[in-house]
């Protein structure tokens, strides 16, 4: 970890990569919490490049839009999100302003398209897995590698050594050949960075684990997914830069990441081609070329047709056999002649002896005489038959004569074959191939088992998936109820790991009913919706905004008091209070009631929590709504 003297001796050098102009004030501007809308649409509109950037991400894929953004509009801004806008901002200063730099050995268009890809990359895969506002998650892509820029920046010699010695910038080794040089490496540089600049902690610590996602955290919070999102993004960036078999190696590697992430593997090879046609429309943005690549699904679709190397033929499958004779020379003879046809053997004497051998030696097949002391041929049969061990085994009886009675018994206690005594040799090697046979289509059938037991059980972790899928509620796109109950302890566990503090706000619309009765059940949806849009307009980047029941909602704040709870409840209310809803001549007034309460050293779990904020809205409701109020 880079110390904060040598960060700000860096800083000061004025070599580290820096924001100008237009995003600096922006920068400044959302420095405040209230930034007002008008003026932040007033300061982009001075940079067209800027707004241009902006509706290229309102229009991308991980936003759903029913038309597309063709203005700053605060309807485009408001679901872009205004962190979103503000990193976003911060972001493509830096192409702006490093576009080209003193290190010759680094390239730095390369670097920018590959930082674009990552971007594209862990906007789509972070927004399928719900970590962040999509927005958001784009700028924590490009600006993972911004160390690697920084240190050209800083050492454009001494880098551009090290970067042509071992690959250029993103060879593995780098790390530690950078610490060892400069006392520092690219991730520590990129950490301090994005701090300074004001992003949120968890994106910083994801950076800066990026490369080592599974060694620091091996937990499953939303910080440890995050970060190996990122690991996830990173990696497949790399293979949009392979060819050939090296980019196939790659390919099926990051599947496994992917996997291992819950990423559905059949949904994969689209999601990395929506990646790439993200990635190319950035890359044309900025007068980067995208190299020409096979699609991921034609080439997952090439290879499961590639014809599979043969499998080898089994030669004739030599088994493993136990003889039960009491006669020691036909045991002995017995035990030769399979020998001689290449079979395992072990033998037995009795009923007793051949017992144990099955449980202990695990044979194939059994030959057993009839006739023996203590236990003897049939008994032995039925007890084999008792057992799981000896329920697939395939038995042939030894007999003298072809007796038809006692064949039926024979066969009727659980025989398979017989054998009469003397035994030819070349009958005896028919009847042991009808027996290979059975063996060998029971051990197919085992297999074939446990691939439909394996395929039931991808079947039902698909339905898992489908249901993780339904995170979100259909109308307004928020969290819904039931998945902010599973994941809000997250929430909760880390704020109690980190001693932060943890906000809830539960919000009610006020007499919603007279808005459906007045004015129609889709009036009052599309009500809903835009009221759900402004709750995002007007939260921060970290808080979860679930709606909890018909037109009540949750919102989850971490790190923040109730002070400042309270204050972001004023200003939905009053944003609310102060508006028209839906635009149209309807003049449509709306207000809500909002209940607050602080995460207490007492409170046992995040369902108290919301609890006392549930106390504090019913108190809100009965002073008379259009009301905030806290909990005690
Ligand atoms: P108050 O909360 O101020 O006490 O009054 P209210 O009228 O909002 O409260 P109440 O809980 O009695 O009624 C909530 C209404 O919200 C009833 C229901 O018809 C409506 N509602 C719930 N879900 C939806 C929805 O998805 N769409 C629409 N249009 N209306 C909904
Ligand atoms: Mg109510
Ligand atoms: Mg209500
Ligand atoms: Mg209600």
């Amino acid at each position: 970890m880079l110390d904060s003297i040598t960060f700000n001796e860096l800083k000061v050098s004025g070599n580290l990569p820096s924001p100008k102009g237009t995003v600096f004030k922006i920068m400044q501007l959302s420095e405040h919490n209230n930034v007002p809308l008008p003026e932040l649409i007033a300061v982009l509109n001075t940079d067209p490049v800027m707004i241009g950037r902006l509706l290229k991400l309102a229009n991308s894929a991980a936003f759903v839009r029913n038309r597309p953004a063709v203005a700053l509009t605060p309807d485009v801004l408001m679901s872009i999100g205004l962190n979103a806008v503000h990193q976003l901002a911060l972001t493509f200063a830096l192409v702006a302003e490093h576009r080209r730099g003193l290190c010759k050995q680094f390239d730095y268009d390369g670097y920018w398209s590959r930082a674009l890809a990552c971007g594209a990359a862990m906007q789509l895969l972070g927004n399928q897995l719900r970590l962040a506002p999509a927005g958001e998650l784009f700028t924590i892509g490009m600006l993972s590698s911004i160390g690697q820029l920084a240190m050209a920046s800083l050492h454009p010699e001494a880098y551009g050594e090290l970067i042509a010695r071992h690959g250029g910038p993103y060879a593995r080794v780098l790390t530690r050949l950078e610490r060892e040089q400069f006392g520092y490496h690219h991730l520590d540089i990129a950490g301090a960075l994005l701090r300074d600049w004001g992003l949120p902690r968890m994106f910083c610590d994801a950076v800066i684990q990026q490369e080592d996602p599974d060694g620091c955290r091996p937990d499953n919070t939303r910080s440890a997914r995050l970060t190996a999102c990122l690991h996830l993004a990173t990696s497949l960036a790399e293979i949009f830069f392979l060819q050939g078999g090296a980019r196939q190696q790659a390919y099926d590697e990051v599947k496994k990441l992917a996997t291992r992430l819950d990423i559905d593997s059949s949904h994969f090879p689209r999601l990395c081609d929506d990646i790439v046609r993200e990635w190319r429309e950035w890359n044309a943005l900025q007068d980067i070329s995208t190299p020409l690549q096979e699609s991921f699904a034609d080439m997952e679709r090439r290879q499961s047709m590639a014809p599979r190397p043969a499998e080898p033929v089994n030669p004739p499958q030599a088994l493993h056999i136990l003889v039960v004779e009491d006669e020691p020379s036909q045991r002995m003879m017995l035990q030769r002649l399979l020998q001689l046809l290449g079979h395992q053997v072990d033998v037995a004497a009795d009923g007793e002896e051949a017992f144990e051998a099955v449980l202990s030696k695990r044979p194939q097949l059994v030959i057993t005489d009839l006739d023996m002391p203590k236990l003897d041929g049939m008994q032995l049969i039925r007890r084999l038959r008792a057992i799981p061990e000896g329920r697939q085994l395939y038995i042939i009886v030894l007999t003298i004569l072809d007796n038809e009675d006692n064949l039926a018994e024979v066969f009727s206690c659980g025989a398979d074959d017989f054998i009469s005594k003397p035994i030819p040799p070349r009958i005896l090697q028919a009847r042991l191939q009808a027996g290979q046979r059975i063996i060998q289509e029971q051990q197919n059938l085992q297999q074939e088992q446990e691939q439909l037991r394996r395929h039931l059980q991808e079947l039902s972790l698909d339905n898992q998936l489908a249901q993780e899928a339904a995170q979100t509620d259909g109308l307004t796109g928020l969290y819904n109820r039931r998945y902010a109950m599973r994941y809000l302890p997250q929430i909760w566990d880390e704020a109690q790991h980190s001693q932060q503090a943890l906000s809830a706000l539960m919000l009610d619309i006020d007499h919603f009913k007279v808005i459906n009765d007045e004015h129609g059940h889709d009036v009052g949806d599309a009500i809903l919706q835009e009221f759900a849009k402004i709750l995002q307009l007007l939260c921060r980047r970290s808080d979860i905004i679930c709606r909890f029941g018909g037109e009540e909602f949750l919102i989850v704040l971490p790190d923040t008091r109730l002070t400042t709870a309270i204050q972001v409840a004023e200003r939905i209310r009053t944003t609310l209070a102060g508006r028209n809803m839906l635009a149209t001549s309807l003049a449509l007034k709306m207000t809500v009631s909002i209940g607050v309460a602080e995460k207490q050293a007492g409170q046992a779990n995040i369902e108290a929590l919301i609890k006392a904020a549930d106390q504090a809205l019913y108190q809100a409701k009965r002073s008379g709504r259009n009301r905030v109020e806290a909990a005690l």
